[in-house]
């Protein structure tokens, strides 16, 4: 694999050349966030990372993630948590990150909601959406989205950013089903995390506005 840092400024361009393209066409420009996907990847190598100004880093499991962001505490890093919610391990994500992608039911947005410290900034939320997979059980079925997001109301601890999908690889029609979804809301959520190594550019052409990015940057976890 080429060095981390023309890896890095690679998918950087990639997502810059993608933006424009849709700007191009649409007429209207977001710019994207790139979260670094750091799963079994090194304290040392998200340090790397951040040497080169990735500020975003995601991770899937929790004592994996906490004992990262412990090695690395003195970086003002964001961390987002992308993995499956058990219910007994929402405190931890409450108290120890920034972004959370995968919530998919209404015990976690409450659980959430009352273990988040309203003395830090609210923990921001994305919901996962089942866009494609009937099979799948992880993310809430298109029709439970409305009722979920009506759940926030209440939750002044909790800001709730957008809607997420993991689709099958190759379905980038799921990204749009996404975009749709969201746009059919009484009021449509500002961002959409989707996208991987795979497939970010098709996922920022329908409208992504957050990618999540492993391989392309890190190279193959073993
Ligand atoms: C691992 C993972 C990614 C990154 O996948 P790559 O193909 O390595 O870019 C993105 N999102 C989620 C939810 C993941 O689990």
């Amino acid at each position: 694999m080429a060095s981390r840092e023309s890896a890095y400024r690679d998918v950087l361009g990639r997502i810059e050349a993608a933006e424009k393209e849709r700007a191009a066409r649409t007429g209207e420009h977001r710019s994207v966030r790139l979260v670094a996907v750091s799963k079994r990847q090194s304290a040392e190598a998200i340090a790397a990372l951040a040497d080169l100004g990735q500020r975003d880093f995601a991770e899937n499991y929790l004592q994996e993630g906490m004992e990262k962001q412990a090695a690395l505490a003195g970086r003002r890093l964001t961390w987002h948590f992308i993995g499956p919610i058990q219910s007994n391990k929402t405190r931890s994500i409450a108290e120890h990150f920034d972004w959370v992608h995968s919530v998919d039911r209404i015990k976690l947005i409450r659980r959430l909601g009352e273990q988040r410290d309203p003395a830090q900034n609210p923990l921001n939320v994305l919901l996962q959406v089942n866009v494609d997979d009937e099979a799948s059980k992880a993310g809430a079925s298109p029709a439970e989205v409305p009722a979920l997001v009506e759940e926030f109301a209440g939750q002044p601890t909790l800001r709730l950013r957008g809607l997420m999908c993991i689709p099958r690889p190759g379905n980038t029609q799921a990204f749009e089903s996404l975009a749709e979804l969201n746009a059919a809301l009484p009021r449509p959520l500002p961002d959409l995390s989707m996208g991987m190594s795979g497939d970010f550019e098709a996922a920022i052409a329908a409208g992504s506005t957050i990618v999540r990015v492993g391989t392309a940057l890190f190279g193959r976890r073993d």
